[in-house]
């Protein structure tokens, strides 16, 4: 039936697609992607070869129009990025939300997504989990962003451009303080992948031991506050207590 489906493609190596979505691959009346060289490149790998579309940051809104318009004449259209999950930090919301709007069908054919599969491999403990995704690029928007975060009960997970990785890492440490647990996960699913948890106060040694270290893809994970800092009532329920004491 006519549907947007959401499809996830691999975030580094190409064998982390799933059946169902080479399957919908082959079968699609267009692929929707973000560039179409990237998603080329990938279907002809596995021998597909279906009309792409070109989808991406700056003509979202005139091509949700084409895919509604693609949908209601009753076709099959799938959503790609270059890697991953499309809307995680990637074109394709804004048309999803069109779709949906238009009371149109949209269905997900999950697969890799950085944020998980970094979040999966950290060690970190994480009932709850904050994705950040990229930081503001200006250094005050990025300050102010990191402070509201200190005491998020959460692990929080970052996407990170490697030019920028040592800076950012200087700002969590200003931020976090040097004892907050990091994690670095690099270049995942990829010859070189790397998985670095140490401290803040160790970070910016280990990224600097390795020039290697400061190429690639980057998800930081930084571990959750400790429930204490996260609780605001923290100094009210303090003073309850003395005056409770004092009351009895
Ligand atoms: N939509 C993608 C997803 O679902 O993860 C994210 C796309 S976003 C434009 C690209 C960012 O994702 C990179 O800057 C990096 O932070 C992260 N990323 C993508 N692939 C990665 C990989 N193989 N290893 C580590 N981080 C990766």
């Amino acid at each position: 039936a006519a549907t947007l489906y959401v499809v996830a493609t691999p975030i580094g190596n190409v064998c982390d697609i799933s059946l169902r979505a080479l399957h919908l691959l082959s079968i699609a009346d267009a692929v929707a992607c973000e560039d179409t060289r990237n998603t080329a490149q990938l279907m002809t790998r596995y021998g597909l070869h279906r009309p792409l579309l070109a989808a991406h940051m700056h003509n979202e809104r005139e091509v949700a129009e084409k895919i509604i318009s693609r949908l209601q004449a009753g076709e099959r259209i799938a959503l790609v990025s270059d890697a991953g999950t499309p809307g995680v930090s990637d074109p394709g919301a804004k048309i999803v939300d069109a779709v949906k709007r238009a009371g149109l069908q949209v269905s997900p054919l999950p697969g890799a997504s950085a944020a998980i599969s970094a979040l999966s491999a950290s060690g970190l403990i994480h009932d709850r989990f904050f994705f950040v995704g990229f930081l503001p690029s200006k250094a005050g928007q990025r300050d102010t962003l990191l402070q509201s975060l200190t005491s998020t009960a959460a692990s929080l997970i970052f996407y990170e451009a490697p030019h920028r990785i040592v800076e950012s890492t200087a700002a969590m440490l200003a931020a976090f303080g040097p004892e907050r647990q990091v994690v670095f996960a690099r270049e995942l699913t990829k010859l070189f992948e790397e998985i670095h948890r140490c401290s803040l106060g160790e970070a910016a040694a280990w990224l600097n031991a390795d020039s290697h270290r400061e190429k690639g893809e980057f998800v930081v994970l930084i571990e959750a506050a400790p429930e204490a800092a996260a609780d605001d009532n923290l100094e009210a329920k303090r003073v309850l207590t003395i005056l409770l004491k004092e009351c009895s």
